[in-house]
């Protein structure tokens, strides 16, 4: 089923994401964990590509391995930094072969030490290059890309990220996913402002559980997110009782999904890392709201 499909906005509804093994060594133990997320029956489960095409060959294999075992519909990611046409091809006959359409066309982080000149030679330079591509290739494919409500960190300004990502829509994402945060009315602000710019495909909002302390400052790094004074003060009071952040971290997640759910968002994807026994407590946390419909709040977000 495509995610497009999925996101029908009728009624309220939760992903999951899990990321494939580096090596082979850990396959079996990812792919375990991953088995118990999916069997926990998002309404889909998304699989990452990892930096720089490192594991590429584990996410299409976890994907397939997982197809085998559940009926859970799988979204992929794939990056095409470094990507040549072939590769993407290649990739695109894979999945189709593999019986999967849904794809996150992502351009991945730029590697360190890059020059301008070994982009300038690259065949893909933004995730809007590869979504054309995929789109002229398998027309029948359910493309997604991701946003950033507290903008992407290489773009000058809000409105040059958010005209970019128009771009990336009219490429022909479907739907789109947002960076963490942790401050819902970052997000709400930035729904307004796409809106605004008349970008109307659905926007998935991105929650990641915290639920070690050194998870924290990992997080911001990578997402530049803001971190509200209240999130810091859970983190600095039970941060180093692990039980106790773990619970601490559930419940925060916990809070800003149902916010999002109250306020009109009918779907939400949950960045659950590969821990079953978080992506279970968040669902248990709002089992009386998944499923319900959400004719009231239809034309909010
Ligand atoms: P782009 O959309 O290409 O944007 C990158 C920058 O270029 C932005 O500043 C944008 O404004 C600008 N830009 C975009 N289009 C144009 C254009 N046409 N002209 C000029 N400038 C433009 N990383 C992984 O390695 N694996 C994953 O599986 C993965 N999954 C992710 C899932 C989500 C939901 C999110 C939010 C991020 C994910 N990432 C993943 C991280 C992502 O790869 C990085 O954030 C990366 O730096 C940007 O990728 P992008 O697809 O957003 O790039």
């Amino acid at each position: 089923m495509k995610i497009s499909e999925i996101l029908d906005r009728s009624h309220y509804s939760m992903s999951f994401e899990v990321f494939p093994p580096k090596t082979d060594s850990n396959f079996a133990s990812i792919e375990t964990a991953a088995a118990e997320i999916a069997s926990l029956r998002p309404s889909f489960l998304s699989i990452t590509h990892g930096a720089s095409g490192s594991t590429s060959k584990y996410s299409l294999e976890l994907a397939k391995k997982l197809k085998k075992s559940c009926d859970t519909p799988i979204l992929i990611h794939y990056t095409c930094v470094n990507s040549t046409r072939e590769d993407v091809k290649k990739r695109l006959a894979d999945m189709k072969e593999a019986g999967f359409s849904n794809i996150m066309a992502l351009r991945g982080d730029i590697p360190e030490g890059t020059s301008e000149s070994d982009m300038a030679s690259w065949e893909y330079r933004h995730a809007s290059d590869l979504a054309e591509e995929i789109r002229r290739t398998e027309p029948d494919f359910c493309i997604g890309g991701a946003c950033y409500p507290e903008i992407h960190p290489e773009s000058p300004n809000r409105w040059t990220d958010i005209e970019n990502l128009k771009r990336k829509v009219e490429a022909g994402c479907e739907f789109l996913t947002t960076q963490m945060f942790f401050d819902n009315n970052i997000f709400f602000n930035f729904m307004y402002k796409l809106r605004n710019a008349g970008i109307s495909v659905p926007v998935v909002p991105g929650i990641m559980p915290i639920t070690k302390a050194n998870q924290v400052k990992r997080a911001i790094e990578l997402s530049g997110s803001f971190v509200p004074q209240r999130f810091k003060a859970l983190v600095d009071r039970f941060g180093q009782n692990d039980d106790a952040m773990e619970q601490a971290g559930i419940a925060y997640a916990t809070d800003q999904i149902i916010d999002l759910y109250a306020n009109g968002v009918p779907f939400v994807h949950v960045y659950s890392m590969n821990k079953p026994e978080v992506a279970r407590a968040i669902k248990e946390n709002v089992s009386h709201i998944l499923g319900q419909p959400t004719e009231y709040c239809k034309a909010d977000i």
